[in-house]
């Protein structure tokens, strides 16, 4: 297998850099970096049909993935995660054709795996011995994990207040644990000083150009998964948005492809109400989220004050005709059980907040019982057992 990784592209400014150095955020203006690909080499070289042979992970897209070399993949077999009809949960809620999605089932138990496959893959390639990263949780977890099996350094910074279950695995995999006082934007703050006075490479969320590219294969199974259709209506729960605009380049790359047709699913944010930076930006209609104030919520994925991100999840959000909406802890406790109940997968806060903003969609009318519609289970409710008991 051969990637079509050509460079890196500003999504702000559109400048171009090499992907052949380290480097994280576009040097001039500031904003997020995208590898691009060769779509047409690749479409020549990969036929759809041709995937069924290919291993049940991520890199079975290995020509839109952005690793040269297949010997740098550093892999524990993430990705290709069921989706399954949740047909007694749809009953429920009154929608015909509903999925989850349950990445649940990955790596060190969230879809952060994806994510940190792809960065410590690259960053093993370009020769980067040192990582850091601010988490609030599942991110620094599966750092630690990748990392180990690279045999690559790693320190994670996270708030005092991250779940049980993140502090020991990240321990546990032999990476450096800082706890601060304070929110992920705090730990983000005391991540990026460590990284310039030490000489790590800071892997935060859409900091660093990869992360976003194992995110984006969700999109690409999902069309696999759906036979080359895509469903009408994705609903994500919101951080610091490498999922939704993950799901976004997946799309754009797969039109470009010619593997799926013009129609693009909408696209729905869910945050938690005391947490909810892009979906008051949403409303606002600004192109930018100003920072969140008291950032409360029990979903700790969810609990991300401001994002580097914001632009590319808003234009995201707008450009698929989709929405945002908020959710209260309490019905996110509520749903938790009545989804794990319903269907038999245990999930995570973040996951039971999906459900919980479908109801408010379908009661406005933005979603409708006969669409075919995804709710995403980012992570296994395992990991939240302090949370949930
Ligand atoms: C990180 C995380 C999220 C938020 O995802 P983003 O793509 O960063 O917006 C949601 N759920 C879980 C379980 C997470 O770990
Ligand atoms: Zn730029």
């Amino acid at each position: 297998m051969k990637s079509c990784l050509v460079d890196l592209e500003c999504t702000y400014c559109g400048r171009r850099y090499s992907a052949d150095r380290p480097i994280r955020t576009c040097p001039e203006c500031g904003k997020v970096l995208y590898p691009r690909y060769d779509l047409d080499a690749a479409r020549r070289s990969l036929d759809r049909s041709s995937l069924a042979g290919r291993p049940p992970n991520m890199w079975r897209y290995f020509e839109v993935m952005p690793v040269r070399d297949e010997s740098n993949v550093v892999t524990l077999g993430e990705g290709f995660t069921p989706l399954f009809r949740a047909d007694r949960l749809g009953r429920e809620l009154g929608v015909a054709n509903l999925f989850i999605k349950d990445e649940g089932v990955n790596p060190t138990a969230s879809f952060k795996a994806r994510g940190l496959s792809a960065a410590v893959s690259k960053a093993k390639e370009l020769g980067i011995a040192r990582l850091a990263m601010p988490s609030a949780g599942n991110a620094g977890g599966a750092l630690a994990a990748y990392a180990a099996r690279a045999g690559l350094e790693a320190h994670v910074f996270m708030p005092k207040d991250a779940p049980e279950a993140n502090r020991v695995e990240v321990a546990a995999a032999g990476a450096n644990l800082t706890l601060v006082d304070g929110l992920i934007s705090d730990a983000g703050a005391i991540s990026r000083e460590r990284a310039a006075q030490h000489g790590l490479f800071d892997v935060s969320t859409l900091q660093e150009p990869y992360r976003v590219e194992g995110k984006k294969t969700m999109g690409y199974e999902l069309a696999e998964q759906m036979g080359w259709t895509l469903p009408d209506a994705i609903i994500y729960p919101t951080g610091g948005g490498t999922g939704i605009v993950g799901f976004w380049k997946a799309f754009e790359e797969l039109e470009q492809l010619g593997w799926t047709d013009g129609k693009r699913p909408r696209l729905y944010s869910a945050q938690a109400e005391n947490c909810a930076p892009i979906v008051r930006a949403f409303h606002d209609g600004a192109e930018f989220a100003e920072p969140w104030r008291n950032a409360r919520t029990i979903a700790a994925g969810m609990r991300v004050p401001s994002a580097i991100g914001d632009y590319l999840m808003l234009r995201a959000l707008r450009e698929s005709n989709g929405g945002a909406v908020t959710v209260t802890d309490e019905e996110i406790l509520r749903w938790v059980p009545k989804v794990t109940a319903l269907e038999g997968i245990f999930v995570c806060p973040e996951g039971a907040a999906t459900a919980a903003a479908l109801t408010k969609l379908l009661e406005a009318n933005e979603v409708s019982p006969s669409e075919r519609v995804i709710l995403l289970n980012t992570g296994s409710g395992l990991k939240y057992l302090d949370a949930l008991t």
